[in-house]
C-alpha cells in the first residue's frame, strides 16, 4: 500500500508537469512568442523520454516483470519472438482505475494508480 501511495504521488508530479500537453488547448494550439518575435501557433507534445526498464515500469505504472509497450507473457518478455502482443490499452485503464477494477488491471501488469500519462493523446510507447 506504502509503494502504491509513493508511485501514486510520483504520477501526481508528472500530472503537474505535463499538464500543458493534456489539456484542451493542446488540441487547439497555443500562441507562444518566437525569438524572432514572430507569433506561431504550436502544438506541445511529448516526442521523447530515455529511460532504462525500470524506469519506465515506474512511468508507466506497470510491474517491474511486464514490458510497457505491450502485453507479452511474463515468461516471454525479453526472448525473441515473431508474434505481435497487443498494445497496452490506455483508454481501458483509465475506466479500470474509475472502476476500481483492480483485478483487470492487475492482470496486464498494470499498478491501481491515476497515470497521467494514459490521459496524453497520442502517446505512443516504443521500444
Ligand atoms: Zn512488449
Amino acid at each position: 500500500m506504502q509503494e502504491q501511495q509513493a508511485l501514486q504521488t510520483v504520477h501526481e508530479v508528472f500530472a503537474h508537469l505535463l499538464k500543458l500537453l493534456s489539456d484542451a488547448r493542446c488540441q487547439t494550439g497555443y500562441e507562444m512568442i518566437c525569438a524572432n518575435g514572430n507569433v506561431h501557433l504550436c502544438f506541445p507534445k511529448l516526442f521523447c523520454w530515455l529511460t532504462d526498464h525500470m524506469e519506465n515500469a515506474t512511468i508507466h505504472a506497470v510491474a517491474s516483470n511486464c514490458c510497457f509497450v505491450c502485453i507479452v507473457p511474463v515468461e516471454k518478455l525479453g526472448k525473441y519472438s515473431e508474434t505481435d502482443y497487443p498494445r497496452h490499452s490506455h483508454a481501458n485503464y483509465i475506466t479500470a482505475y474509475w472502476e476500481s477494477d483492480t483485478l483487470s488491471l492487475n492482470e496486464q501488469g498494470v499498478k491501481n494508480i491515476n497515470n497521467p500519462l494514459w490521459s496524453l493523446p497520442e502517446l505512443n510507447p516504443q521500444i
